[in-house]
């Protein structure tokens, strides 16, 4: 509706082929008792005519389905939208012509329509699934199906009703059910997490925002997580007493809206230790309500993460199974063998109902799209492409399919939004691409291979830090049998994924080819590339506005950096940590010692810290070591060495190597295994420990059985490509990287290799190594030819390429989930090289 009235006020022509018979959507064919939304219609309505503000007053905080469709037939006849849409016309299939460069759309009444472009406004949730239950066209008597419910209503009153599926539409559909029939059957296969919606009148802490400012309301939903606006929690669920993590939870609970519960802390999305959480506190309330223990357990959801299902809202949905007349059948336990002529077989039961309901939810997301048979270019149908998952640049388009769009498509946030804002969003960006095309004479618009792939990988990249992947949700394509099992929606948040399709278009449309009878366009790229964890971080660091630490003094370095340390993750728990002291190259040195919880003596790994020769210490990166420690299960040796502009180049070096001389000759008393040492370090230690490996090779020893360099510096030339190109923006700067050198070395001794382990002139003869490196470090490339270096040399190498990490990110413990797998492949060859 929101297309038509912009398409129309932008001076296109265009047709609405519509399957139902009035406008609504979703709100005309869910007409089950009890629909409603669950987001509150402060939020969960148009925006776009400022006017309807003024002439529609919404009369509950979670409007029923029949206001709602209200509002959609108000809407369209204010603004005239009913003469621009054909009704019961069911596109059918569709087909792109390359050579008209225009689609050809058959539909349901046997018509064919040609057009430019060709949008899929078809709905995420508009599918129902068909339920994959034997023996369900047996049945004699009336099946209803809650997403298509009929018109005039059903009367269940005095009748034995069964219910199937307790997704959101049984959740509150059960309750009034229950009300009229004689006796219900709820059939239960996955508990589902519900909480009441506390219907009433619209909440008063948002109408007050809304009356106050409007826009400014509207502006922060549109950049908000998920579309409505919301105050970023910055508790971590584990951070606090589980009697204050309830207490919280139950001031959000007291709002009664969808979000409030997710929101309460930071860290329930992507730890399942917080996240459970929210899951105890859940199931302590279903106990609360439930007479019987036992059906209370049977309805306490169990085994999955809370939000990773959709969680529901409900009004007395589970006092219901209070009532005498309800039953709960746990499907887990007494499948259903077969739907009969009068009833249904579950367990070794055979009961006869007087109508069966389901209430088995839909084939989301993509089910409407696949319905119809699309074909793009050279007879690629889009069914076949997404045969392992939707392939989509933006989760607007597809490549093969020019001029084709989706409004809240796959790849888009979509179902994890409040849909409203994400509808309007893409509807916004699609006018104007059309109002840019026509401008610049262009007909088709295609998204190219390379974009589209990075939009995947990005997707994946959300999805892999949070817990979705670990639930079999209508998410996950999981409830649909033969299902690409991937998430469909975006995860990423409404707001950034905004600014990305903003983004896409003021850079002449990065990832899209535009051709016209005079204009040919090919603008390849990829929007995202960064970790979306790091980019939040970088974001988050940016709005703070913090100075850069080259504008600073040493000393003043030094106390930033301790400061920002202090905010740090500890790390997991290891065994053991013990402070000393051990003999420099000019002077005693601190260590910090970490040992494994497991049994010893243990291999040693003599670490040295980052921070650009200048700050840091033994304790400095304290979370990394101990991920090491207790991951590669492996004692730790982390040493402080002496820092510039105190003790300039050679200092650091020679004190790397005399604490690994000293480490090598006390490694039994320390515990260790005098057989197995490795060096390892990250950034400035990462060149400390580089070295270290050489001068002992150089030396008479100790023998390393292996050396760890992550993000290492190894050229004080700093002439690689990746210093311009990562030279801003990153947290290590070019310019912090030349202070960092101006500080600890002349540049005569730059080129000397204690200073420049890749300028040594033979690197052969050195421990197996894993090189890792960043995406987006200045360091990158003086880290990868270290890596092809020593490999030119016959050193075994192991080298990553960490995609999309920045210098600093891998070392961030227990902070950005993007860093655990590089962590872990870290973890793995310190074992492969000690154990
Ligand atoms: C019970 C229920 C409750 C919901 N509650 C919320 C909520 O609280 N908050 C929220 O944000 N979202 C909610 N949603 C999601 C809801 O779908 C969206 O909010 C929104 O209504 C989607 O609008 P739409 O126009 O994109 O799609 P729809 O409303 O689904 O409309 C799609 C239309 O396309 C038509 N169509 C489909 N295929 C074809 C075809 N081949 N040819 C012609 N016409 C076709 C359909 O008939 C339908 O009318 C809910 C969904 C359901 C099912």
């Amino acid at each position: 509706m929101y297309l038509l009235h912009e398409l129309r006020a932008n001076g296109f022509s265009s047709r609405v082929l519509e399957a139902g018979d009035d406008v609504g959507g979703t709100w005309y064919w869910n007409r089950y008792p009890g629909a409603r939304c669950d987001i509150s219609t402060t939020d969960y309505t148009y925006t776009w005519d400022p006017e309807l503000h003024e002439q529609w007053t919404w009369s509950e905080k979670h409007a029923a389905q029949p206001e709602i469709l209200k509002y959609a037939q108000f809407v369209a006849k204010k603004h005239d939208l009913y003469s621009g849409i054909d009704f019961n016309t069911k596109v059918t299939s569709a087909a792109w012509n390359d050579s008209a460069k225009r689609w050809t759309l058959n539909t349901s009444t046997g018509e064919t329509i040609t057009a430019r472009h060709y949008v899929m406004a078809t709905g995420c949730l508009s599918v129902p699934k068909d339920p994959d239950i034997p023996g369900t066209d047996r049945y004699q008597g009336p099946v209803y199906v809650t997403g298509r419910w009929p018109h005039e209503g059903v009367d269940f009153t005095g009748k034995k009703v069964a219910v199937i599926g307790t997704g959101s539409s049984s959740i509150q559909s059960i309750p009034h059910i229950a009300e009229q029939a004689a006796e219900l059957v709820v059939f239960q296969r996955t508990p589902n997490f519900s909480m009441p919606a506390f219907n009433g009148p619209q909440p008063a802490d948002r109408a007050a925002r809304l009356e106050a400012d409007r826009k400014a309301y509207e502006a922060e939903a549109r950049l908000s997580s998920a579309g409505v606006p919301m105050e970023m929690p910055t508790v971590s669920a584990l951070g606090v007493s589980r009697d204050e993590a309830f207490a919280m939870l139950e001031k959000s609970w007291q709002k009664g809206e969808l979000l409030a519960l997710g929101g309460t802390f930071m860290d329930v999305g992507t730890n399942r230790e917080a996240n459970e959480v929210i899951c105890d506190f859940m199931r302590t309330k279903i106990k609360e309500v439930v007479n019987d223990p036992e059906t209370a357990e049977l309805l306490s959801p169990r085994g999955h993460a809370y939000g990773t299902k959709r969680p529901c809202m409900d009004t007395n949905y589970f006092q219901t199974f209070n009532l005498p007349h309800v039953r709960l059948v746990d499907l887990r336990k007494k499948p259903i063998s077969s739907i009969t002529e009068t009833g249904i077989e579950f367990g070794n039961e055979s009961k006869d109902f007087d109508a069966i309901v389901y209430a088995t939810g839909f084939d989301a997301m993509t089910g409407a799209i696949v319905n119809v048979d699309i074909t793009g270019k050279d007879g690629l149908t889009l069914k076949k492409k997404w045969e392992h998952g939707p392939l989509t640049y933006l989760g607007l388009t597809s490549v093969g399919f020019p001029n084709f769009y989706m409004i809240t498509g796959p790849g888009s946030p979509s179902v994890l939004s409040n849909m409203m804002v994400s509808i309007e969003q893409h509807v916004d960006w699609i006018r104007d691409t059309l109002i840019d095309l026509r401008e610049a004479g262009v007909d088709t618009i295609e998204a190219t291979p390379v974009a589209e792939e990075g939009w995947r990988v990005h997707c994946t990249d959300c999805a892999d830090i949070t817990l979705f992947q670990d639930t079999n949700s209508w998410y996950m394509g999981a409830n649909v049998p033969g299902k690409p099992r991937v998430l469909f929606p975006y995860i990423g948040g409404v707001g950034r994924y905004r600014q990305t399709c903003d983004e896409v278009r003021a850079r002449g449309y990065l990832g899209f080819e535009l051709s016209g009878s005079s204009t040919k366009q090919r603008n390849d790229g990829i929007v995202r590339q960064v970790q979306p964890d790091v980019d939040m971080v970088l974001e988050m660091m940016a709005q703070m506005g913090l100075p850069s630490m080259d504008s600073m003094s040493p000393a003043e370095a030094r106390a930033f950096s301790e400061a920002s340390s202090a905010m740090r993750p500890p790390g997991p728990e290891v065994g053991e940590m013990i402070d000393g002291t051990l003999p420099g190259a000019a002077g005693p040195l601190e260590y910090r010692l970490y040992r494994p919880a497991t049994k010893g003596p243990h291999p040693v790994v003599v670490y040295f810290h980052g921070g650009g020769w200048v700050f840091g210490s033994h304790v400095s990166d304290d979370p990394l070591c101990r991920d090491l420690c207790k991951n590669a299960d492996v004692l730790i040796v982390s040493v402080n060495y002496r820092h510039a502009p105190e003790d300039r180049f050679p200092a650091a070096a020679d004190d790397g190597y005399a604490a690994l001389q000293w480490v090598a000759a006390n490694v039994a008393s320390l515990g260790g295994d005098p057989s197995r040492i490795a060096v390892a370090g990250w950034s400035a230690g990462g060149n400390v420990a580089a070295v270290a490996a050489q001068l002992a090779r150089d030396n008479g020893g100790p023998e390393l059985k292996g050396q760890l360099l992550l993000t290492p510096v190894t050229d004080g030339s700093r002439q690689h490509g990746s210093h311009h190109e990562n030279a801003d923006g990153y947290i290590l700067t070019k310019s912090l990287m030349e202070w960092f050198w101006n500080h600890y070395a002349d540049q005569s001794d730059r080129s000397h290799p204690k200073a420049s382990p890749l300028l040594a002139s033979d690197l052969s003869g050195l421990p197996p190594a894993m090189v890792v490196t960043a995406q987006f470090d200045p360091l990158r490339d003086e880290g990868d030819a270290y890596a092809r270096a020593l490999m030119g040399a016959g050193v075994p190498v192991e080298h990553l390429q960490a995609r999309g990490h920045i210098h600093t990110s891998i070392t961030m413990v227990d902070a950005l989930p993007s860093g655990k797998p590089p962590r872990a492949q870290m973890a793995a060859a310190l074992r492969r090289f000690l154990h």
